[in-house]
């Protein structure tokens, strides 16, 4: 932007930073942050504090604690299961990919037995599997179901509510414990509804803001296992964050300056109505599904009942390696596209369609594609872009 030591030509216009997570940061955002940092433990700060511990709740759509950490969804992830679980505990893992399996690497290391339901990072979570896993464990060995909502490594959006009613017919007592870490503010959640009794989340996906903070939201039921849970813990524990939040303040210094950028992120959020947000990103997913098969390309989720509204991964030719190809787009559109992750490295590319996107933004983006897969002789057909702008321009908002 300002210093160009390395005398590197300027690149006009603003970088598109089409990976599913971190998403742009709106200028509001920007501005509501650069402010001078405050006293964590004075009344200017307390307003703000109570302003986002309550706000944060109706994002999460909980009347529960919701608590704030300073650090990236990898801190709440261990932090869910730190909070509620003891050493040895065994824990059913869904793999829909490689977050959920970044997750269960996590719980191995916090001396946890993870049990994994195998899939083949194409679909979303079978409940019944769930169900049928669950039934045969009668003892009640299994302490937690954690499930990720939206599998950010495959674009793959599960069905909470199932996983819920898949637990209770099987009258088992463990937790369910879920990641939205890349859904939340894009695709609808319902921690109360749903039943959910650890919900995670984090700051650089759905809700627009910059890296560095990220959530856990609890329910009665998790507070309760955590009152027994003896995994060691200091600066994850709940119960001294829920003391400290009830009068705004926090046990130590909170991320500050993100606290503001998140309070404005909640009224952009209710501002635009939450309904509409959600009904944005499904429209945006459609719009660029709608190129990708036009372009003869295909999309790496096989069930469409799980396509995601925050990402689309998108399988490359054989034969053609899906980083060669992000670098055309890199270097001649000044674009950048998620990266395939371990399984499916060079295999796949990751199209971002997620937080402050709107429609001309898509259009810009699946443009950079189309454009790059000339320019990288990958086989394809022309026309995405236009049947994505058709599909965007017969469902235009007419409200405004
Ligand atoms: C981004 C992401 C994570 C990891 O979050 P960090 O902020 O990178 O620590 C975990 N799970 C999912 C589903 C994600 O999208």
């Amino acid at each position: 932007m300002s210093s160009n030591a390395s005398n590197e030509p300027r690149i006009a216009g603003r970088h598109f930073l089409q990976i599913p997570g971190p998403s742009p940061v709106p200028d509001r955002i920007l501005q509501a942050m650069a402010m001078p940092v405050l006293d964590h433990r004075g009344p200017t700060f307390q307003k703000l504090g109570h302003r986002v511990l309550d706000g944060i709740k109706t994002i999460f759509k909980t009347e529960q604690p919701v608590i704030i950490y300073p650090a990236s969804g990898t801190g709440a992830w261990e932090a869910s299961l730190i909070n509620t679980m003891s050493p040895g505990d065994k824990v059913l893992m869904y793999e829909t990919g490689h977050f959920a399996f970044l997750w269960q690497e996590l719980a191995k290391k916090l001396g946890l037995v993870p049990e994994t339901i195998e899939s083949d990072w194409r679909h979303g979570v079978d409940a019944a599997k769930i169900e049928e896993r669950l039934r045969a464990d009668t003892d009640h060995e299994i302490k937690a179901v954690c499930v990720v909502h939206n599998e950010t490594a495959t674009g793959a959006t599960s069905h909470i509510d199932k996983v819920r009613a898949a637990i209770d017919a099987a009258g088992h007592p463990a937790l369910l414990i879920v990641d939205t870490i890349s859904g939340l503010g894009s695709a609808d959640y319902k921690h109360d509804e749903w039943g959910v009794d650890v919900t995670i989340s984090g700051s650089q996906k759905g809700l627009m803001l910059p890296p560095g903070i990220s959530f856990n939201a609890v329910s009665d039921k998790a507070l309760a296992a955590a009152a027994k849970a003896t995994l060691p813990k200091s600066f994850w524990g709940w119960e001294e964050m829920i003391a400290n939040n009830k009068n705004g303040f926090f046990p130590y210094t909170p991320a500050t300056n993100l606290l503001y950028g998140l309070a404005e992120a909640i009224d952009m959020l209710h501002e635009e109505g939450l309904d509409n947000v959600f009904a944005r990103h499904q429209r945006h997913g459609e719009a660029t599904r709608r190129a990708v098969n036009t372009w003869g390309l295909e999309i790496l989720v096989q069930d469409p009942s799980v396509y995601s509204p925050v990402l689309t991964a998108v399988l490359m030719p054989e034969g053609h390696n899906a980083d060669a190809f992000r670098d055309v787009v890199l270097k001649n559109f000044d674009m950048s596209l998620g990266t395939g992750l371990s399984k499916v490295a060079g295999k796949v590319f990751r199209i971002g369609h997620l937080g402050d996107i709107n429609d001309l933004t898509l259009v810009g983006a699946l443009s950079g594609v189309e454009m790059s897969l000339g320019l990288a002789g990958v086989p394809h057909s022309k026309g995405g872009v236009q049947a994505a702008m058709e599909y965007l321009a017969e469902t235009a908002p007419q409200t405004r």
